[in-house]
């Protein structure tokens, strides 16, 4: 235990940001990297329950309450070691995870929980100060494993098998490895040199990554079949919701993921044609969806200097706190305000969107309506219909499924009727040696969610392919 009166003596801690005003002028991650002496005080709130609740609400069953001890014990390496054992990522959860084992730790009963991702953060800090040492197979298998899609779950498995002696390949058809996490999640939550050393560590282990390469148009199933003994398909769940209303074709009415890939890529570098260049500069800001996405939309949109962001949700505002039908240590379903909503950003709950104005096809306004559900239904309230003015709007209303027709219909491969992908627990889906892990299986979920099912599917794959193979299956 790490000491037992720590929970007594320590207040939770949340480390420090960079101010608003400064972070605003760039796009550097704006958590500022606490010192080891508070993080160990942190640790040492842990109260090492006989039942770690924690546990339960992590989905990859991190060791948390080992870490903290070792923390506080200041053997930090030994902390690192536990914390790879079950995580592959450490770095990107402890930095962008909304951490439901807090929401499930004991203490959070009063409302304090251990600074569970503040000390995840800091090891996984440390680990890379040290060099992320490769972990190289101690024996090889000789059969060959294809990964379609290079996020969190593809990722996660490929570091998975390659370690046990497999030879991997992901296929992505981005130009760069690490789906959202490089081309959705917004710099100032990740930084991309993040990614991109856990990515040279793959490379050293020996994972082959072959991006540009779109599967179900530029590799055969017949190619698969003869090159690969098993395949995971872990392409996502990016179909983006449509919102179908009048002037819904004006100019200046964009996807969500469409703005933050963009600025994601011009971050990086990338040439943006001036033409092509989604910029909310001195304009006022409409972002359609209440979600997380939304939120780095709203993020993105102040930093490119917005007169005015405004989020709009149709769903009623959440509770502040807890409802007694939502007791602890479920995921609390309350009033979320996330660091890009403290950036500036003025939000309307209960509100449905009814048509996009415009003159000429350039948007001008969003005409909107209260709304209220009675009984489960949908009531609008006609008489308060308004205009917002809005000269950019970015539709995040959430994702309905994989972005992967052609592939699915290609391989055979079932899919329940939200699109999603119908797996085992294992991964397996109806095609033998065929697998699937991460949102397309799953839906839009987390990464700590991704990399779980990704450390799942490849268990489910190591144990197929101790058995058969693909090439012996028909696909
Ligand atoms: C804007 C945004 C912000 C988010 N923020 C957070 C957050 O802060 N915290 C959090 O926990 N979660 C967040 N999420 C959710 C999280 O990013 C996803 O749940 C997670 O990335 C899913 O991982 P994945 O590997 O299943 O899929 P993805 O990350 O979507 O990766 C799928 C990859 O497959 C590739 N691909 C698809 N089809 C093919 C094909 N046919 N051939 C080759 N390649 C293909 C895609 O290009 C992509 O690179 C966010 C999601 C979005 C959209
Ligand atoms: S991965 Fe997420 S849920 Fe698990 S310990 Fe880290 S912050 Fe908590």
């Amino acid at each position: 235990m790490a000491d037992p009166h720590g929970f007594l003596r320590v207040h939770r801690e949340q480390p420090s940001e960079r101010s608003i005003d400064t972070r605003l002028g760039d796009y550097h991650e704006f958590v500022e990297e606490p010192s080891d002496e508070s993080v160990r005080k942190q640790a040492s709130r842990c109260m090492d329950c006989g039942i770690p609740f924690c546990h339960q609400g992590c989905p990859l069953g991190n060791l948390i309450p080992e870490w903290n001890d070792l923390v506080y014990r200041g053997r930090l390496d030994e902390a690192v070691e536990r914390l790879h054992t079950t995580n592959n990522f450490p770095e990107v959860t402890g930095r962008i995870c909304p951490a439901p084992c807090e929401a499930s730790c004991v203490l959070n009963i009063d409302n304090a929980p251990v600074s569970i991702k503040t000390v995840e953060r800091h090891l996984a800090s440390y680990a890379m100060e040290q060099g992320l040492r490769p972990v190289i197979a101690t024996q090889q298998r000789g059969q060959r494993v294809a990964i379609v899609g290079s996020g969190p779950a593809g990722l996660a498995a490929a570091q998975q098998l390659c370690r046990q002696g497999y030879q991997v390949t992901v296929f992505e058809k981005d130009d760069r490895v690490g789906g959202l996490l490089r081309y959705g999640i917004p710099d100032f939550k990740l930084e991309k040199h993040i990614v991109d050393a856990r990515i040279e560590q793959m490379r050293t282990e020996g994972v082959v990554f072959n991006t540009g390469v779109l599967i179900g148009r530029d590799i055969s199933i017949e190619d698969f079949r003869h090159n690969f003994d098993a395949v995971i398909l872990c392409g996502g769940a990016r179909k983006p919701r449509e919102l179908d209303i009048p002037g819904r074709q004006s100019s200046g009415i964009y996807p969500a993921m469409l703005y933050l890939e963009q600025q994601n890529r011009f971050n990086a570098g990338d040439r943006i044609d001036a033409d092509q260049r989604i910029d909310a500069h001195g304009k006022n800001v409409i972002v359609i969806g209440g979600g997380d996405t939304g939120s780095d939309c709203v993020g993105t949109a102040n930093r490119q200097g917005a007169k005015h962001v405004l989020q709009l949700e149709i769903m009623p505002r959440p509770p502040d706190h807890r409802s007694d039908q939502n007791p602890w240590p479920e995921w609390p379903m309350i009033l979320r305000t996330s660091s890009s909503h403290r950036e500036g950003c003025e939000r309307q709950w209960s509100l449905m969107s009814k048509r996009f104005e415009h003159i000429d096809g350039q948007l001008t306004g969003l005409s909107v309506v209260d709304v209220a559900f009675a009984n489960g239904v949908l009531i609008e309230r006609e008489e308060s219909t308004r205009i917002l003015p809005a000269d950019l709007v970015f539709l995040a209303m959430g994702f309905v499924g994989p972005d992967a027709d052609d592939l699915l219909g290609q391989w055979g491969v079932s899919c329940a009727p939200n699109g999603n992908i119908i797996t085992t627990r294992e991964g397996s889906t109806n095609v033998s040696g065929v697998f699937a892990a991460g949102d397309m299986s799953r839906g839009q979920s987390l990464v700590v969610w991704a990399i779980a099912d990704g450390r799942r599917v490849a268990a489910g794959v190591d144990v197929f392919l101790q058995k058969t193979s693909l090439a012996e299956c028909s696909v």
